[in-house]
């Protein structure tokens, strides 16, 4: 399975996927009501299978009007809260096994303006060229096709961000084939940093371009042409998506950096080891800045790089010794501070830097990912 992204253009007529938005919002919180209510009378869920009779008995009676919807993207809304649920009891049942697994909620009612999508599975649409026929609008939407798909599309998705803008998910069958670079016997590990973006064990550094801090003004100014409109006019919508646009782009320059960094470390060798990182603590310990940097996204980016170009991508763990562990004699300098961006080794007398030590340490101990 392999996804694509295309972005709709903005088009006259696209304000009516936002009305047909609102229109399965309506089914949405009308399907949780009924949940609610069905726990109060039974003491427990709907099924998946019930939901869906449900529905077509409601269509016949008092929502003669769902019916101008089309039927498969209804059963994906009422499949969706399913999902939902099943994951909440996952985690109940997890929960009393002694087990700590991530909390996750009862499924919510989302407000309107966070309704942002909707699928299509087999029927409702057609696709010719670089236009998508949506057949309950009766109308066409163009999209901009900067690469063709391969394979029989599965499943169509339509979203809108909060920028307003909307863009296309097409899920194929089909996937990449492995396109294997020609391999160089070099390894490398690397450590994440907050002063240096990247450390390889082979000494070579890379630093963040920082995009947020470069817009950091813009950003600023845009918040604070927000703050001097009235809260919930319609000016105030307007300046809400300034920022909002401000930080998409960010993101998108982030994103294009790491997927141009990543083909250049999986050019370069054949191995890299990396360190499954603690991002919540992290965050906690160093604020904005670990946002700004977005080591997850990377490490999920590099995953995909070296698994298209036919590389191995090894992890250490999070609690392993990495930094304060010699790299020459294995000797535990726990006298190591933050602060400490060189040290001498006591008991070996090797001069290390922290980071490159903690990469040649991470390259040690990394197993391949799973
Ligand atoms: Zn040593």
């Amino acid at each position: 399975m392999k996804t694509y992204k295309y972005e709709l253009y903005h088009q006259l007529n696209i304000i009516q996927i936002g009305n047909l938005l609102d229109d399965l919002h309506s089914v949405h919180v009308h399907l949780l009501l009924l949940q609610r209510r069905y726990y109060r009378i039974y003491g427990k869920y709907a099924s998946f299978g019930r939901i869906c009779a449900h529905i077509t008995k409601l269509k016949r009676r008092t929502k003669p009007h769902w019916n101008q919807l089309p039927s498969q993207v209804i059963q994906q809304v009422a499949k969706r809260i399913h999902l939902g649920y099943e994951k909440f009891f996952d985690y109940l049942a997890d929960k009393q096994k002694g087990l700590s697994p991530r909390k996750v909620g009862k499924p919510k009612i989302k407000p309107q303006h966070r309704y942002n999508s909707l699928t299509f599975t087999q029927a409702g649409y057609e696709i010719k060229e670089n236009r998508i026929h949506i057949k309950c609008l009766k109308k066409s939407f163009t999209f901009w096709k900067h690469r063709p798909w391969t394979g029989r599309v599965k499943r169509v998705t339509i979203k809108r961000d909060n920028v307003g803008d909307y863009s296309l998910y097409l899920v194929c069958e089909d996937s990449d084939p492995i396109e294997k670079h020609p391999l160089t016997r070099n390894e490398a590990g690397a450590d994440f940093g907050m002063k240096t973006f990247l450390t390889l064990s082979d000494g070579i550094k890379i630093e963040s371009p920082q995009f947020f801090k470069h817009m950091l003004n813009q950003i600023r100014s845009a918040n604070k042409a927000l703050s001097r409109k009235q809260k919930g006019s319609n000016a105030w919508y307007r300046a809400k998506r300034h920022p909002a646009r401000l930080y998409k782009k960010i993101a998108q320059r982030r994103r294009d950096w790491f997927f141009k960094l990543s083909l250049r470390l999986v050019r370069r060798y054949d191995k890299i080891a990396i360190e499954t990182l603690n991002l919540e603590g992290m965050k906690r310990l160093w604020g904005r800045k670990v946002s700004d940097l977005a080591f997850g996204e990377f490490a999920l980016i590099l995953q995909w790089t070296c698994a298209k170009y036919g590389k191995t991508l090894l992890k250490a763990g999070r609690w392993t010794a990495t930094t304060k562990l010699c790299s020459n004699c294995g000797y535990h300098n726990d006298t190591l501070t933050l602060n400490d961006r060189e040290w001498t080794c006591p008991d070996c007398g090797s001069h290390h830097d922290r980071d490159v030590n903690a990469a040649i340490n991470i390259l040690r101990v990394g197993v391949p990912w799973t």
